[in-house]
């Protein structure tokens, strides 16, 4: 009998271990390594996190409360929570080259929000309404969340609009961020699809907000980062960049001087399982003056951290220092670029004409499709994207006019330029032969192409294994 190595020992173990008391959740685990292994994933906001970083999470780590920060806890007996907490501090710091880091945050938004409430705290004294006492927060009219903003001084929010790519979370209504601040947004050049700096810094001296964020979750281009702090200083604003889409292009050192946040924004947030590769979760990056604020992260907005989740941090950030990182993060700047190239060649239009980054996104409205038809043809064909607004979107934010693509998990699957010229292929072949159907979700594909263009995909992802260290015997 051959030895299995570490990691197919290890996942085997741990599936037995679970097995014993539940045997479904086990099987799901192990169908969710399948189901991955068998997927063409172009979700521009996945990856896949080292065997390292997903055992560090599964341990009694998880069982330990650790509220407060490192040496000043609320409860007694952290001090391998300590341990772990610093190590990923010191990792974090020095893959980013940031003078203070947080990495409590147990995910984007959380880290958001941390560092929302580390800049109020930092510009405002908070009032005490009585008046809200004994109200549940999500039972507040308009008017009243309009009065409480009133008592916070009015403080505004500039981030950029969702249709060019901006996040939930940098000011809009659905989210808290827009309840605390009165927002407005910057989009992009209708006829470049980038950033227009010069009508941002026009709204900026206008609007006077508080607080400028920069940072997407589907803008296909580079940032100028020094430009907007320029910006935020003429008009008195915090600069907060939200890099939780590419956070490992500024740590595998793609985004360089201008397009690093880290030197320029006083505070940045990020997720750790995007591009950085890392586990579920997020982090706070701040200049000193901030630090004590958002140190205050846990209680003010944030639970007992995760110290399973934290030492999980800490590897994913051990990993990106080293020096393989960076050929990674150029990988995915340089697949996403053929990707690109491929559409183009084909005839498809892309949102700002192309990539400077890890994401592409395909203006379907060209092939007379919504991005919620283009984004099902290309799931029945096992191409797994999705659907997103593209600027001054005609089909609102359900139905959409685009798909973005991404290429940080097929990277650290291992494909590349020339697989990316193949998908470019497939893809174009499915959308140029689905015809829209009766309703803006409906729409008609030849079977026999879908499931040609499925093969095909499979095909190539046959010569590029994913975690080809696990074996799960099954
Ligand atoms: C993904 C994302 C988030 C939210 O991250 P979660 O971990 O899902 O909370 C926040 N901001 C931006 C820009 C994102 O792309």
């Amino acid at each position: 009998m051959s030895e299995l190595n570490a990691e197919s020992t290890a996942f085997r173990a741990a599936l037995d271990v679970v097995r014993d008391v539940d045997p479904r959740i086990a099987d799901a685990i192990a169908k969710e390594l399948h189901d991955q292994r068998e997927s063409l994933k172009l979700i521009a906001s996945e990856n896949y996190a080292s065997p390292a970083v997903l055992l560090a999470m599964g341990n009694w780590l998880s069982d330990k409360y650790a509220e407060g920060t490192i040496g000043r806890r609320f409860y007694a007996g952290c001090q391998n929570v300590d341990t772990v907490e610093s190590i990923a501090v010191e990792h974090a710091k020095a893959l980013f080259d940031a003078p203070y880091a947080y990495v409590q945050p147990h995910s984007g938004i959380d880290a958001n929000l941390v560092a929302y409430w580390a800049i109020l705290a930092d510009r405002v004294e908070v009032p005490y309404l009585k008046k809200f006492e004994k109200r549940q927060i999500n039972d507040l009219t308009d008017a009243e969340w309009a009065e409480l903003r009133a008592a916070f001084g009015n403080q505004r929010m500039l981030g950029m609009s969702l249709d060019a790519g901006g996040h939930l979370t940098h000011g809009f209504r659905p989210n808290i961020s827009g309840k605390m601040f009165d927002q407005r947004s910057y989009g992009v050049d209708a006829a470049t699809g980038q950033i227009d700096y010069a009508a941002l810094r026009e709204t900026a001296k206008e609007f006077k907000p508080a607080v400028i964020v920069g940072g997407y979750s589907a803008y296909p281009r580079k940032v100028n980062f020094a430009t907007m702090r320029e910006i935020a200083d003429e008009v008195g604003a915090t600069f907060m960049v939200d890099m939780a889409h590419f956070a490992g292009l500024v740590a595998g050192k793609v985004f360089t001087g201008d397009f690093n946040p880290i030197p320029h924004a006083h505070i940045v947030t990020t997720t750790t399982h995007k591009s950085l590769r890392g586990p579920r979760g997020g982090a706070v990056f701040a200049q000193p003056e901030l630090a004590d604020q958002v140190d205050r992260g846990c209680p003010m907005v944030l639970g007992g951290p995760l110290a399973h989740v934290m030492a999980a941090k800490a590897i994913a950030f051990a990993e990106a220092r080293r020096p393989e990182f960076a050929g990674y993060a150029q990988r995915i700047v340089d697949n996403s670029q053929a990707l690109a190239t491929g559409l183009l060649n084909r005839g498809a239009t892309l949102v700002s004409g192309g990539t400077d980054n890890h994401l592409v996104l395909v203006d379907v409205d060209k092939y007379g499709l919504t991005g919620r038809q283009a984004e099902q043809a290309l799931l029945d064909s096992g191409i797994v994207t999705n659907r997103n607004s593209i600027p001054q979107d005609p089909n609102g934010a359900w139905y959409t006019s685009g798909i973005r693509v991404g290429t940080p998990a097929l990277t650290s699957r291992g494909l590349g330029t020339a697989e990316m010229d193949q998908i470019a292929d497939l893809m174009h072949t499915v959308l140029s032969s689905t015809k829209p159907g009766a309703s803006k979700a409906k729409f008609d594909l030849d079977p026999a192409i879908a499931d040609r263009v499925s093969k095909q995909a499979n095909e190539m992802l046959g010569a590029f294994p994913l975690y080809p260290s696990v074996d799960l015997g099954i």
